[in-house]
């Protein structure tokens, strides 16, 4: 019997009322595993208020104590590694080291926050006029939430609980409906960290539960990372209801490889990077870009073999180099892009779509493909894949492969491969995405600096965690005191806007 999720509201479980549910598959063998409830508004309705009450106390706490909740957070989410893990591979698909990769990357924004003191720290300036100082000090914006993909479940919903909540907001999480039972687990314990009653809380649903986020009065902020078209439905909607928002969307990262480049390890690299986790990520590379025919053909003629000899496996292969996609519409999606690309003209060197695992005959997986010879105007160069398929886009020149990425609608990710530091400095400072690896497949930034990309991979000015996470989660207070020394003469009205002169 299929278990059935609830949502987590206010320190305690909390079944699911609306009446309706969503299917949870397990992706390695295609069967239902659970039941997630999809909440209505009057459920979020019920988290926010909740959220709300709790408020007052957690932000009035000194930013020590909330720093050593998260202290002890972080020691119990790893305490609950294995766990934790294997539940993300069950309902994701991603193979187990890659599910403690995910939970990794979040408990790195997790210590970042445990400095949470340090980050909260105003700026003085003494004596800025005749008895006058001036400060300025970051106060929490109150209930804040978050909305999350299905690719990172543990990762990304740390990335944005870890520093609100560490900057004193109360949280609700509106996580995957794919993929919920990590979030779930996250928010029992932060319980046990000490974290109050409605701190951190978990309401399960799909598009009613984030429309009632986003119109509802009590939530000053919203965070969003999934597909670009939600993502700008989410910024539009948010904002229009006077939210701060920032909304995170899809990607198409390049990999820009000079002749001069050590092609062992792009094609290490490339492999890597264009097939974990499934291609499943916001920052795989999913377009190579070989400057020269020559440099193609010799790519082209290295990745094939070993997009034919990667390893698909269930998510509980140690061996396996990625598993199953999330569901079979996912899956069927991403055979429909090979099969367009096909279509287009684009050459498919490696084709994954007749791969079946014996005995996982109903598992959504998919063999790693191969395409060369992919131009711009291919559909399937334009949007977003997000599955284990590779293109090689040949450019003739670096004028010609710097511009792709830049060009493309999509800025998320992109990486150079090249000795000459002059030239990956030149494309480093000019191209047209927020985040850029010079001989770094996966430029994701580190927890202390800041996540996002440009153009339409990213809706709002604030990016995810780092100081700017911080920023997100904050607004600024400015005060200007004067202490008049005693004896000293009042100086009576004045008319004029008040000036250094
Ligand atoms: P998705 O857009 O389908 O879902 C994201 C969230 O939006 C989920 O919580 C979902 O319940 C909700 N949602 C879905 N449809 C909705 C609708 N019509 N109205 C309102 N809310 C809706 O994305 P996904 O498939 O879960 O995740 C994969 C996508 O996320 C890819 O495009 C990937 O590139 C992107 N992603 C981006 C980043 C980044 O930082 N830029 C990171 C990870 C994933």
């Amino acid at each position: 019997m299929a278990r059935t999720y609830t949502h987590f509201i206010n320190g305690k479980a909390v079944a699911g009322s609306s009446g309706r549910f969503g299917d949870i598959y397990n992706p390695s063998t295609g069967e239902v595993q659970a039941k997630v409830p999809l909440a209505s508004t009057a459920e979020m309705r019920q988290a926010v208020a909740a959220a709300a009450a709790a408020f007052p106390g957690w932000s009035a706490q000194n930013p020590q104590k909330r720093a050593r909740v998260m202290f002890n957070f972080k020691s119990l989410v790893e305490a609950n590694m294995d766990q934790l893990a294997a539940l993300l591979s069950a309902e994701h698909g991603k193979v187990i080291a890659d599910s403690k990769g995910d939970i990794q990357r979040g408990l790195e924004v997790i210590e970042f926050a445990c400095g949470i003191p340090h980050l909260l720290k105003g700026e003085f300036t003494e004596g800025a006029g005749p008895g006058i100082d001036m400060y300025s000090m970051r106060q929490p914006l109150g209930v804040v939430a978050g909305i999350t993909p299905f690719n990172f479940p543990a990762m990304i919903p740390m990335w944005m609980f870890g520093v609100a909540i560490a900057a004193g907001n109360t949280f609700i999480c509106k996580p995957s409906e794919k993929d919920p039972g990590v979030p779930m687990r996250l928010a029992e314990l932060m319980m046990e960290a000490g974290a109050p009653a409605g701190v951190l809380n978990v309401v399960n649903g799909d598009k009613e539960a984030v429309d009632a986020i986003l119109t509802d009065p009590d939530i000053r902020a919203v965070s969003f990372v999934g597909s670009s078209a939600i993502a700008e439905y989410v910024y539009a909607t948010g904002t229009a209801h006077g939210k701060r928002v920032q909304a995170m969307g899809g990607a198409k990262n390049h990999a820009i490889i000079l002749p001069d480049a050590d092609l062992d390890q792009v094609v290490d690299d490339l492999i890597g990077a264009g097939y974990g986790s499934a291609g499943e990520r916001c920052m795989a590379i999913s377009v190579a870009v070989p400057v020269t025919n020559a440099l193609g053909d010799e790519l082209a003629k290295r990745l094939k073999p070993r997009v034919e000899s990667l390893k698909v496996a269930p998510s509980t292969d140690p061996d396996a180099n990625y598993g199953p996609l999330v569901t079979a519409q996912h899956r069927a999606k991403v055979v429909s892009y090979i099969d367009q690309g096909v279509k287009e003209g684009a050459e498919l060197l490696v084709d994954g779509r007749g791969f079946t695992l014996q005995g996982y005959e109903n598992g959504y997986y998919l063999g790693g493909s191969l395409f060369d010879r992919v131009t711009p105007q291919m559909k399937t160069y334009q949007e977003e894949i997000f599955g284990p398929v590779l293109q090689i886009a040949r450019a003739e020149s670096f004028e010609e492969a710097a511009a792709l990425p830049s060009r493309h609608q999509y800025g998320n990710g992109v990486a150079i491969y090249t000795r000459d530091g002059d030239a990956a400095r030149e494309f480093a400072s000019r191209v047209q995405v927020g985040m850029v690896g010079i001989n770094v497949p996966i430029p994701v930034p580190l927890a202390y600096h800041t996540f996002g990309g440009w153009k339409r991979s990213a809706f709002g000015d604030v990016n995810q965690h780092g100081p700017e996470g911080v920023r997100f989660y904050t607004k600024v207070k400015t005060v200007t005191a004067r202490w008049p020394a005693k004896g000293g003469s009042r100086e009576g009205s004045s008319f004029v806007i008040p000036t250094m002169k």
